[in-house]
């Protein structure tokens, strides 16, 4: 039985998910080895091209992620596109279980017309190009304009307001690529509009996250509303600041830290009254940027809270702006034929992480629970993973008798000329970057070129 056997488990995805996942299974069962499978050369999914490099106190993570790689026990592969390289099913035949961790890698799009014009971009886009994703690396987004927006204020939306804001000597000493910080050193953004549809008590971002927390934050100013003077009624019209106006500083945009009288803090972008501008899909937007792209201010709201919900009037403004990063979501994508999905939620159909009528098959992380969440909560999801699957080795669910594990899907893969690379690989290309990082005083200089990182480990 599988009791007997070392359980041979396969995790798809080196993000914290995959990772977190695998350090449970590690701890908690003496024997079991786990491979994890990544598509890129490189390990740590969005802690390495997601989180913000003024956040680097959030990457410590990886610290615990190399840990486990390093377990004799666990095994990373990267270079592997799981779905296309090799099929789940494959995995499923080999290993004695599955997890599938792979996170959230497309945006949501906004599907309003103008979309795809020029300079109009996906934040997910934005932040993998400064943060070297390779796919994003060519991005070039003109930043010679006065007036950014972004449309979504969860987040990813101040993250990339701060980078946008803040001045590029305060980022030189981060590990942004230094292709990046070349753009931002000559661009002339001033004013960054985040444009978000609910009322000031629903938005999605932590003060953490505010371009007014950031070291350079000139550009931008907390406020406490002036409750002895009531908050008044939405002004009748909203105006963008004068040209050269600076972001948040002054009417009619500010953000505003609030204490709401049940004592939680809310942060809202306000005009003098609470008031937002709101961008629906039926408004002709971004139609020849970089003239206006189109927006309508708030609109009435129904509902209070959480479950407030705006109403277009019909109404609409034009909003001026050079550069429009839409950041309403990332999304999940299926993986392949055999594995459910929801296209609607996308993820992929669960309970506590048993993916629904696969047995041996599990999920963790953002593809299990949406793209939403921070680190530790996706730790909490993934340890849960990690527990039922232990659960359902120990109670016979799982296929007895051995398995091959990575023996067979390596034959696979060098059959059809895929290459992994190992975590020692990583380790080879991580000091190359810190060393490249060195002479400019940065904690790394990341490699963007999977050609020449291949290069560098002699393929
Ligand atoms: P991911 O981190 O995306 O990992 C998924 C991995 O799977 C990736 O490495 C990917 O390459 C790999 N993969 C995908 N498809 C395949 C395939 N077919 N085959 C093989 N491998 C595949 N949280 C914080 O706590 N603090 C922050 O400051 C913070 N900042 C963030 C900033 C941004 C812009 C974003 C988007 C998120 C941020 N988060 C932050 C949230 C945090 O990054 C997520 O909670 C976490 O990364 C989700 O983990 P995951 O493993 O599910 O997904």
């Amino acid at each position: 039985s599988t009791q007997e056997q070392p359980p041979q488990i396969c995790v798809v995805g080196s993000g914290p998910a995959g990772f977190y996942t695998a350090q449970h299974l590690l701890k908690h069962h003496p024997q079991a080895h786990v491979d994890i499978y990544e598509k890129q050369l490189v390990p740590f999914g969005l802690v390495r091209f997601g989180v913000a490099p003024d956040h680097p106190e959030v990457k410590n993570v990886i610290n615990t992620f190399t840990q486990t790689a390093r377990s004799a026990r666990c095994a990373f592969r990267g270079n592997v596109v799981v779905g296309r390289d090799v099929a789940v099913p494959e995995l499923r035949a080999a290993y004695h279980a599955v997890v599938l961790s792979y996170g959230a890698e497309d945006h949501r799009a906004l599907e309003i017309p103008g979309e795809e014009l020029p300079g109009v971009f996906s934040a997910r886009a934005f932040v993998g190009w400064y943060n070297g994703l390779p796919e994003n690396r060519e991005l070039a987004p003109d930043l010679s304009c006065d007036t950014a927006v972004i449309l979504g204020q969860g987040n990813v939306a101040l993250d990339v307001a701060r980078i946008l804001l803040t001045p590029p000597e305060h980022l030189e000493k981060t590990d942004i690529t230094e292709a990046a910080l070349g753009v931002l050193r000559q661009s002339r953004v001033k004013t960054v509009w985040i444009v978000g549809r609910r009322g000031p008590l629903q938005v999605a971002f932590t003060i953490k996250r505010s371009p007014a927390r950031g070291r350079g934050s000139q550009n931008c100013c907390f406020e406490q509303p002036r409750r002895s003077q009531g908050q008044r009624t939405l002004p009748a019209r909203h105006r963008p600041p004068a040209p050269g106006a600076s972001a948040f500083s002054e009417a009619p945009s500010r953000c505003c830290h609030h204490q709401t009288g049940d004592g939680q803090q809310a942060f809202a972008w306000q005009s003098p009254g609470w008031r937002q501008v709101s961008c629906y899909s039926k408004i002709p937007a971004f139609s020849s940027l970089p003239t206006p792209a189109r927006c309508c201010p708030r609109s009435p709201q129904q509902g209070v809270g959480e479950a407030a919900r705006a109403v277009p009037t019909g109404d609409t403004e034009d909003l001026p702006c050079g550069l429009v990063l839409s950041s309403v979501g990332y999304k999940s994508r299926p993986i392949d034929p055999s594995v459910p999905f929801d296209p609607k939620l996308g993820v992929i159909p669960n309970m506590e992480g048993r993916v629904v009528d696969v047995p041996g098959l599990y999920c963790s992380g953002w593809v299990k629970r949406g793209p939403t969440g921070v680190i530790a909560t996706t730790m909490t999801d993934s340890f849960l993973t990690g527990q039922m699957l232990l659960q359902d080795l120990k109670t016979g669910l799982l296929p007895p008798g051995p398995r091959p594990g990575y023996a067979a899907i390596e034959a696979l893969l060098s059959s059809r000329g895929v290459r992994p690379v190992s975590f020692s690989d990583w380790e080879k290309l991580d000091a190359e970057e810190v060393s490249r990082g060195k002479g400019a005083g940065k904690p790394r200089e990341k490699l963007l070129d999977p050609q020449e990182m291949l290069g560098l480990l002699g393929r």
